[in-house]
C-alpha cells in the first residue's frame, strides 16, 4: 500500500505550499490536481470549446499531451506552468471541474501519481473522491481576507500585476461554485482534521500535519 496524505480545502488557502513542505519533508511525491483542472481547461478553451459542455470536455481529456516534471506541465511539449496560474485559467478550472463527465476523465489520470515511498495530493475532493482510503487527511481553511492577501503577495512577488479586491472576488466567486456544484462539491470528508491557518506560519501547519503522520502512518 502506498501511503497518501490528502490536502483539501478552498482557493489559495495554503495548500499548494503546504502540500509541497510536507513532501520534500517525507521525501514522498506530489500531485497538484487543481494543475489537472487547470490544464484541462486550458486546453479546451484553446481548442475553441464550450466550457459548459461538459461531454466534449472530458471527450478532450484522453487526446491530451501532457507531461509533468518538477512542478511544471507540458502540454503538447510547450511549458504552460505559468499560464496555469493565471486567475483567468483558475476560472475555467472550476468551469470544466463542475461535469461528472470531466472529473471521470480526470480520475485514473490522479490515481497515477502513486508511487512510493509516498504521496501527498492537494485538491478539493483528494480526502473524499479520490483517495477515500488515504491514511490522513487534512482540511485547510483559512479567511477569505487572509487567502486573498496571501494570493496577492504571490503575484506581486511573480510581477504579475494584481489587485487586492478583485482577488478576493474572484475566490469568493471560485468557492462559491466549488462548494455549490452537485459534482464533487468542496467539502471536508468526514474523517479530515481542520486546520484553519489564517495565523500560523507555514512551518507551523507543516509541523502540525508531520505530527499528525506519525500517529496516523500506517506502518
Ligand atoms: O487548486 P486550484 O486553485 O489550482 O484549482 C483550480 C480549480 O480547479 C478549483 O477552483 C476547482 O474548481 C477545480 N478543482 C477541482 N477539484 C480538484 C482540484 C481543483 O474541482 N481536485
Amino acid at each position: 500500500d502506498i501511503p497518501v496524505i490528502t490536502i483539501d480545502g478552498p482557493t489559495a488557502s495554503g495548500k499548494g505550499t503546504l502540500t509541497d513542505e510536507v513532501a520534500r519533508a517525507l521525501g514522498y511525491g506530489v500531485l497538484d490536481s487543481g494543475s489537472l483542472y487547470r490544464v484541462t481547461g486550458l486546453a479546451a478553451h484553446r481548442a475553441g470549446l464550450d466550457l459548459n459542455d461538459g461531454a466534449a470536455v472530458a471527450a478532450l481529456v484522453p487526446t491530451l499531451d501532457l507531461r509533468f516534471e518538477e512542478g511544471r506541465v507540458l502540454l503538447d511539449e510547450e511549458d504552460v506552468s505559468n499560464e496555469l496560474r493565471q486567475e483567468a485559467t483558475g476560472l475555467m478550472a472550476s468551469q470544466v471541474g463542475a461535469h461528472p463527465p470531466v472529473r471521470q476523465a480526470l480520475h485514473q489520470l490522479q490515481l497515477d501519481f502513486r508511487r512510493l515511498p509516498g504521496l501527498v495530493a492537494d485538491g478539493r475532493d483528494m480526502g473524499t473522491a479520490i483517495f477515500p482510503d488515504a491514511s490522513l487527511k487534512v482540511f485547510l481553511t483559512a479567511s477569505a481576507a487572509t487567502r486573498a492577501e496571501r494570493r496577492f503577495n504571490q503575484l506581486i512577488s511573480k510581477g504579475v500585476p494584481a489587485k487586492l479586491d478583485d482577488l478576493r472576488a474572484d475566490l469568493e466567486a471560485r468557492d462559491a461554485r466549488d462548494k455549490t456544484r452537485s459534482a464533487s462539491p468542496l467539502q471536508a470528508a468526514a474523517d479530515a482534521i481542520e486546520l484553519d491557518n489564517s495565523a500560523h506560519s507555514v512551518e507551523a501547519s507543516k509541523d502540525l500535519v508531520l505530527g499528525w503522520w506519525q500517529t496516523k502512518r500506517p506502518f
